[in-house]
């Protein structure tokens, strides 16, 4: 498993910095956003060290397969019926500040129409 020194989400996954964790197996970590945008914010991310889409290949795809799997069901057991949004910010452009892929849950509430 490729992990980064000074990434946050490694240090994190490694339970070196708290989090409030909400699921974890193999390949998948997710937990509490510190900076809630909607009433259920979580953050889901690869157990190994991606650093956004861009670097997702053939070699390492089974992380994002995993995750999309995981998804569903920690939006299930957050009690997401009436849906939910997911959103992974890839570079400059999108404001990316964690340089480790990651993907938000945003749900439990009406999320506005336009996504930006
Ligand atoms: P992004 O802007 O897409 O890179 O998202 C990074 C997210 O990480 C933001 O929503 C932050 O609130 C969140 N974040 C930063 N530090 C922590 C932390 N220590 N624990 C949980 N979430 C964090
Ligand atoms: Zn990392």
């Amino acid at each position: 498993m490729k992990i980064s020194e000074n990434c946050l989400f490694c240090a994190i996954i490694a339970g070196k910095i708290p989090s409030t964790k909400v699921y974890e197996d193999e390949y998948v970590f997710a937990f509490r956003d510190i900076n809630p945008q909607a009433p259920t914010h979580i953050l889901v991310v690869p157990k190994e060290h991606i650093g956004s889409m861009d670097e997702v290949n053939s070699e390492n795809s089974v992380f994002a397969a995993k995750i999309f799997e995981v998804i569903p069901k920690i939006a299930a057991q957050k009690g997401l019926a009436n849906g939910y949004r997911v959103i992974s910010n890839c570079g400059p452009d999108a404001c990316q500040t964690v340089h480790h892929l990651h993907f938000h849950i945003l749900g439990g509430t009406q999320l506005a129409d336009r996504m930006a």
